[in-house]
């Protein structure tokens, strides 16, 4: 079993659903080292979300001796900055484990000063290569959002600042002539890569030099893909043609100005 960190080792070819789960469990183990760049980290989360999708997860690293392995130390090869909707477990709908995934979860993924310190922390200390904006459709942040926009009525209590960080994507969405909540859901994704980049100069920096990149992911709750709907660097999600479809895809002008 390899441990998290294992320099320059790739991502393990798919497993034969059909072997005995035991086997292929291990065998995905195994195959599992830590990736050392964007795209490795990418492909690996394709990867683990096409497991989940087709109904036969592997459940790596999640055993007691890995659990043991990585309590010396933490090298998570993505940060997932999703949505808190409790259908959107990360490691869950990734098929990863223990020590994989650097997981920040806020309603309609809104990002303030605690999640950017986070993330920063992940990709400069953990040395993290990939960085993960996670939405969903019918996400109910964004949806309250729009409702309050719409009726200028202020939610109570600390809500608004939820509504207040997706508004902006409203407004963009509108300018757009985009009125699909789940279209405004990518479209929020797609705004929030941006403003990460936007107001951290440090994963700015990052990805400047190749050594991060930002991808925007939206999932579907019913069928539990996952595909890629913005990236900085562009080019990240040309990883997996076949499911980074560019239909509709949101690329963050200012954002991209950044690669
Ligand atoms: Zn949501």
């Amino acid at each position: 079993m390899s441990r998290p960190g294992s320099p320059g080792t790739q991502p393990g070819p798919e497993q034969d659903s059909a072997q005995p789960a035991t086997a292929a469990a291990a065998a995905v183990r195994a195959a599992s080292a830590t990736p050392a760049d964007p795209a490795q980290a990418l492909a690996e989360l394709h990867a683990g979300n096409r497991r989940f999708v087709t109904g036969a997860p592997h459940h790596p690293n999640q055993d007691a001796g890995h659990r043991a392995a990585v309590a010396d130390g933490q090298h998570p090869f993505a940060v997932i900055v999703g949505c808190s909707d409790s259908r959107l477990a990360a490691e869950i709908i990734f098929d990863r484990g223990l020590g994989d995934l650097f997981v920040v979860r806020t309603a309609g993924h809104t990002v303030g000063p605690e999640v950017l310190g986070s993330v920063e922390y992940a990709v400069t200390i953990l040395g993290t290569p990939l960085v993960v904006v996670l939405g969903h459709d019918s996400c109910g942040a964004v949806q309250a959002a729009r409702a309050a926009d719409a009726t200028g009525t202020p939610p109570p209590g600390h809500l608004p600042a939820v509504v207040d960080a997706v508004v902006p994507s409203l407004r963009r969405a509108a300018a757009e002539g985009v009125d699909d909540i789940d279209r405004i859901v990518d479209i929020h994704i797609g705004c929030t890569v941006e403003a990460m980049l936007d107001r951290s100069a440090v994963l700015a920096a990052e990805v400047a030099a190749g050594r991060c990149a930002v991808v925007g992911m939206s999932y579907r709750l019913a069928a539990g893909e996952a595909r890629v709907v913005a990236s900085v660097p562009a080019h990240l999600d040309a990883v997996d043609g076949a499911r980074a479809a560019t239909d509709g895809a949101h690329a963050p002008a200012a954002a991209a100005a950044v690669a």
